[in-house]
């Protein structure tokens, strides 16, 4: 162990936790401060204490990714169940399956669809109004028609971003697959899984090391800094700066819990996507651990809204308008010496868990080769723009 100023990280997230972990492993001390009362951010999971099922308490999360370094390192700190995750939704009085896949479009369409007949068919309804998509709006229009937009995506997005989708850039829909067989499985990557156990004792497992202390209900400001050697923080990047720009758009998440006695849906997921339905989505969490056996069953009715000052931010909104308040921010951030910005909330970013991981692994990695080379850290390994 060094006997050096410790590194602080703030947040007890994916993100904090990997640097944590990357940072003590090769011998430095670690403290790490988070505000909430417990750990793994927005991926924490807990046991229903009415029901015994493990609950994804700030909504749904499905490990996912192509990246075998990230793989081999969550399955070194939790067992992983094989896990797919299949998305209903229901639209105009119908249950459909998503992604948009030959049977949605069969059934929407009430017709019976060989993979090119669909294919030629999507093709010709296809408005194809640019030749480069650049909101949400003109993504859908070009990918899959007019029809299919409206019944799957219009009203599910207004209620989840709380802007028409011609607001919204198209990366949000490039997120969705559109498939021409029978293929509902809702990511393509090639590794999925679930830990069992939840994702709050895997990052209970990660932060497990000698060389790192962890501190729950501690809020951390810049004025904490200079007695550490080096500070990573996950928090919000315009919460660090007091909001000197403006607060930086988010969306929240309210979730209505309500229990029920056996299978209330059959799936795990079950999105509404009509626009006069207030939700936007049904999660039953005892189908994100078909393994376990459990009598009752615990759902959240979950719907979004804009996230106000003493609000859990989710999602950057990102819209095209917010980049030179972003940029303002970003330039702040660069004049700071001793603080990189990580993560979801520290880069403003929509980012998936492996690709958190991933960063995480970079950005610590980058720090120990910085030190051992007298090569300054930057603000961001990822910048935000
Ligand atoms: N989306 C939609 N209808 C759906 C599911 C998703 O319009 O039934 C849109 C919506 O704008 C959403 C985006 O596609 O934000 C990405 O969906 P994803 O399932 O990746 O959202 P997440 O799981 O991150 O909430």
């Amino acid at each position: 162990m060094t006997g050096a100023a410790p590194i602080a990280i703030v947040g007890a997230g994916l993100s904090g936790a990997v640097i944590a972990r990357t940072l003590a492993d090769a011998g430095h001390r670690v403290e790490v401060f988070e505000s909430r009362d417990h750990i793994a951010g927005n991926c924490h999971t807990a046991r229903d204490a009415e029901t015994g099922v493990l609950v994804h308490v700030y909504g749904p999360h499905i490990f996912h990714t192509d990246d075998a370094e990230v793989w081999d390192y969550v399955n070194r700190f939790a067992r992983f169940r094989p896990y797919r995750n299949r998305v209903k939704t229901t639209s105009g009085g119908q249950v459909y399956s998503l992604p948009v896949n030959l049977h949605t479009i069969n059934q929407f369409f009430g017709r019976t669809f060989r993979p090119d007949e669909a294919r030629a068919f999507i093709a010709q309804r296809a408005e194809r109004g640019t030749t480069d998509p650049v909101t949400f709006e003109e993504q859908a229009l070009a990918f899959v028609g007019r029809e299919l937009y409206e019944a799957f995506f219009k009203g599910y997005t207004e209620k989840q971003w709380g802007c028409p989708p011609s607001d919204l850039p198209a990366s949000i829909l490039k997120r969705l697959p559109l498939r021409f067989n029978y293929d509902d499985d809702y990511f393509f990557h090639r590794f999925q899984g679930m830990p069992e156990e939840g994702y709050t004792a895997m990052v209970a497992a990660i932060l497990d090391h000698p060389g790192i202390a962890v501190h729950l209900n501690t809020p951390f400001s810049r004025a904490d800094a200079s007695s550490f050697a080096h500070v990573f923080s996950s928090a919000p990047l315009d919460k660090w700066f007091d909001i000197t720009y403006g607060s930086l758009g988010y969306r929240t998440l309210d979730f209505e819990r309500f229990t029920y006695e056996g299978d209330y849906q059959g799936c795990a997921v079950m999105n509404y996507a009509d626009a006069a339905v207030p939700y936007t989505r049904v999660t039953e969490h005892k189908h994100f651990a078909p393994w376990e056996s459990h009598a009752g069953s615990v759902c959240y009715r979950e719907t979004a809204r804009a996230c106000g000052p003493l609000d859990i931010p989710y999602y950057p909104i990102r819209l095209v308008r917010e980049k030179e308040q972003l940029a303002r921010y970003v330039a702040l951030a660069a004049s700071e010496t001793r603080t990189t910005f990580v993560g979801r909330l520290g880069t403003y970013r929509y980012l998936d868990m492996d690709v958190t991981i991933r960063e995480a692994l970079d950005c610590a990695r980058r720090y120990l080769a910085g030190t051992a080379s007298g090569q300054p850290m930057p603000a961001f390994v990822t910048p935000p723009l």
